[in-house]
């Protein structure tokens, strides 16, 4: 990075941690960013804790804001969170921290870059990069993600990138001409260009659409991959007796998968049942 190029970088983070702090401060109820509510607190310092504990007691008390790394790291059952604006941040914590550079330190372990998004997107400066430019960069085994379809990619972020899955409010298209058509999130965190979560479940999607075009489809038009997901289902069902128990976040080769399912609803039902 050249030395002007870097010096607009320590700027922007820096113009970034005072306007967030402001924002903090006028707000006298605090603000929620992802699911961190954040507080100021009096005479000075902020205390962060999730949404859902804004009235609770006996949280675990921090007050390093190096903390907020070990926070964001597992859910609530102790799974890794590879994508920290999923909606999973665990409870049951408050860090109090004692002024804005320790706040977006915090927020930055919790939402990474979200800061610095959040600013540059109200100044009108964050710069966007739709799919297929992103795809263009990619390589090796994620090459093939350069020729998943507009319709795969437009399902692909319905069934990656909505409210219900993650927290971010997503900017970008498929290209310039071309736009997503999906509910967009109402979050404060914006998402300038697709993330390698969403990249990997891209190519799995790209990998489903290979299929129905090579395999001679059977029942109803349905692949082998759906049919090993509706399998995987109606065992789980009949067998679960706690729930269904889904594969991990980012296991997209998994039939159990959440993204994976949101997708099948969106390309599967319509083919089971077409009149509705
Ligand atoms: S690409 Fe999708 S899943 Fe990834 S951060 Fe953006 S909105 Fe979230």
């Amino acid at each position: 990075m050249s030395g002007g190029a870097s010096n607009g970088l320590s700027n922007s983070v820096a113009a970034s941690r005072e306007a967030f702090a402001a924002w903090v401060d006028e707000a006298p109820d605090g603000r929620t960013f992802g699911q961190v509510l954040v507080r100021s607190a009096s005479p000075a310092g902020y205390y962060l804790c999730h949404e859902d504990d804004a009235r609770a007691k006996s949280l675990e008390l921090h007050d390093d804001p190096q903390v907020a790394r070990e926070i964001a790291k597992l859910t609530g059952t102790g799974e890794y969170r590879p994508l920290k604006s999923s909606p999973n941040l665990r409870r049951g914590w408050e860090l109090r921290v004692k002024d804005a550079r320790g706040l977006a330190t915090a927020m930055n372990y919790l939402y990474p870059a979200g800061v610095v998004h959040w600013y540059l997107h109200r100044e009108g400066k964050l710069e966007i990069t739709d799919y297929r430019e992103n795809a263009a960069r990619q390589s090796g085994i994620y090459k093939r993600v350069q020729r998943l379809s507009d319709e795969g990619v437009r399902n692909a972020a319905r069934a990656c990138c909505e409210e219900a899955v993650c927290l971010k409010k997503i900017l970008w298209n498929v290209d310039a001409e071309t736009p997503l058509e999906m509910d967009r999130g109402n979050g404060e965190i914006p998402c300038p260009e697709p993330c390698s979560v969403f990249v990997s479940f891209a190519r799995r999607v790209r990998l489903f659409e290979r299929e129905e075009k090579r395999e001679s489809q059977g029942v109803a038009g349905i692949s082998p991959s759906e049919r090993e997901d509706l399998a995987a289902l109606v065992e789980a069902a009949a067998d679960g007796t706690e729930g269904i128990k889904f594969a991990r976040e980012a296991e997209f080769e998994e039939p159990l998968n959440e993204r994976r399912l949101r997708y099948r609803k969106l390309t599967l039902l319509p083919k089971l049942l077409p009149d509705e």
